[in-house]
């Protein structure tokens, strides 16, 4: 299957013809004992515009998500006045906000799961927002037992496993066929998947992610405007 946004689009309209409940992941338990319930989850590991892009597409269909952000995150600033108005956007859809979580972050602190309270509390303050749900970057390479939260939704914890079948398409490997069965059945589903293979229009990991770097590319020239002339940095900035 292609990666586009009409691609999604036709996902989400599968989905609400099986009449799936869009239920955001701090519900998880709510209807853990019901059927027919899909938890639609985003982590959002580069940019915070492709995922406001997939927020509106979401918001046109009536469909409610959640979106994790990443704390400590190189790609984009948590803080910035950018990011902070695309993820009050995405909350104003009726989106859910939850934490995304990078372990390799937090390595050197000696008490990670303190460090990482911390940061959550100081976002809460920052954004007014507060965070019930969080997810884990990479869950296949680091290894989380050593990190408990008091939190109402992880998504990698053993009993959200349970009752909710996961799906991803993380690498953009999506197994759709099993997918497109599995939905059938219309057991609870948690389903993630990453704005930027969907919204960024190429059909190769190589092209998308060429194309976020240079649209990463020029948001920083932008940044450098009258001291473009003094290292003479010819672009347009458009
Ligand atoms: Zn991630």
């Amino acid at each position: 299957m292609k990666f586009s946004k009409k691609n999604y689009l036709s996902l989400l309209n599968t989905l609400k013809e099986k009449k799936y409940r869009f239920i955001m992941a701090c519900d998880w338990k709510k209807y853990s004992k019901e059927k027919n319930n899909i938890i639609l989850r985003h982590d959002i590991d580069f940019d915070t515009s492709y995922a406001l892009e997939m927020a509106k597409i979401e918001n046109k269909k009536k469909v409610k998500s959640t979106y994790f952000f990443l704390m400590r995150d190189n790609y984009y600033d948590l803080y910035s006045d950018k990011t902070y108005s695309d993820i009050i956007k995405i909350k104003k859809f009726g989106h859910e906000i939850g934490i995304h979580i990078n372990p390799e972050s937090f390595k050197k602190f000696k008490n990670k799961t303190n460090a990482i309270n911390q940061d959550i509390k100081y976002f809460q303050n920052f954004y007014g927002i507060k965070i019930k749900s969080v997810s884990y970057h990479q869950p296949s390479i680091y290894n989380f037992k050593d990190l408990q939260f008091n939190i109402i939704f992880n998504s990698y914890d053993k009993k959200v496993m349970n009752k909710y079948k996961y799906f991803s398409d993380s690498s953009m490997k999506f197994r759709e066929n099993e997918f497109q069965e599995f939905i059938k059945l219309k057991q609870n589903i948690q389903l993630l998947i990453h704005p930027l293979w969907w919204i960024v229009k190429n059909s190769t990991i190589k092209g998308k992610l060429k194309i976020l770097f240079k649209k990463k590319k020029m948001e920083l020239l932008k940044t450098f405007i009258g001291y473009d002339k003094i290292i003479k940095i010819k672009n347009n900035y458009n």
